[in-house]
């Protein structure tokens, strides 16, 4: 991307939260809104869900394959969770970043930790609370997708998950959608703002001095 000659690295939008808290819904919206946003696509070893569609929710790999990929090196982070694996593919990030467009992650806290590992930089980390305990059990049972034991489990993991709230750059608090995702996007428009974001800036300033 290029204006007036600055272009802008490409930046990588991770949001986090546990399973429930509103995380699918604010992603969605925010692609909706911000053109320059790519989402990247996770394979997963778990079962497809209804309505999920393959490659745009999930590449829905199994057990074999997901192993193929991890010793090829072809995953930029990997995770287990809830018992099934999940992966952020290398390759459709490293095009969009190189392209100047932004990269969404919907990923756990191990995935973030990964990345800042390796792109520190490059990371803005965003957890998302939900309001209460229980507002984050009706949103699980109300979701219903999932077998019993599946959503006793999630909520046994929920506060295991929010444990990790503090090793990210932002907390927002889910109370309504459309104050959440004004709130995601002010961060992400703010850090796209990042000086070391905006390289060629140095010499525009000059022109700008220069008078030309
Ligand atoms: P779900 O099965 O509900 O779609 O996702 C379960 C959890 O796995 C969510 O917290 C989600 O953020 C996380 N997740 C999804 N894709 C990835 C991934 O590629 N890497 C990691 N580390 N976690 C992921």
């Amino acid at each position: 991307m290029s204006f007036h000659g600055i272009e802008r690295r490409g930046l990588m939008l991770v949001l986090s939260s546990p399973s429930g808290a509103g995380k699918t819904t604010i992603s969605r919206r925010l692609l909706e809104h911000e053109d320059a946003l790519e989402m990247s696509v996770s394979v997963t070893t778990r079962p497809r869900r209804p309505g999920e569609v393959e490659g745009r929710d999930y590449w829905f790999v199994s057990p074999a394959d997901f192993n193929i990929m991890v010793n090829e090196r072809k995953l930029l982070e990997w995770a287990k969770v809830f018992g099934n694996h999940y992966g952020t593919p290398k390759g459709p990030v490293a095009d969009a970043l190189a392209r100047g467009r932004d990269v969404l992650f919907d990923i756990d806290w191990q995935g973030t930790q990964q990345l800042a590992e390796h792109a520190r930089d490059d990371l803005v980390s965003i957890f998302i609370l939900p309001p209460s305990t229980r507002e984050l059990e009706r949103r699980l049972r109300q979701r219903a997708q999932d077998p019993e034991d599946v959503v006793a489990a999630r909520m046994a993991k929920a506060s295991d998950e929010i444990s990790h709230w503090a090793e990210y750059d932002y907390v927002v608090l889910n109370e309504d959608v459309d104050s959440t995702l004004a709130q995601v996007r002010a961060i992400l428009h703010a850090e796209r703002l990042k000086r070391r974001r905006q390289t060629g800036l140095g010499d525009f300033v000059k022109r700008l001095r220069d008078g030309v």
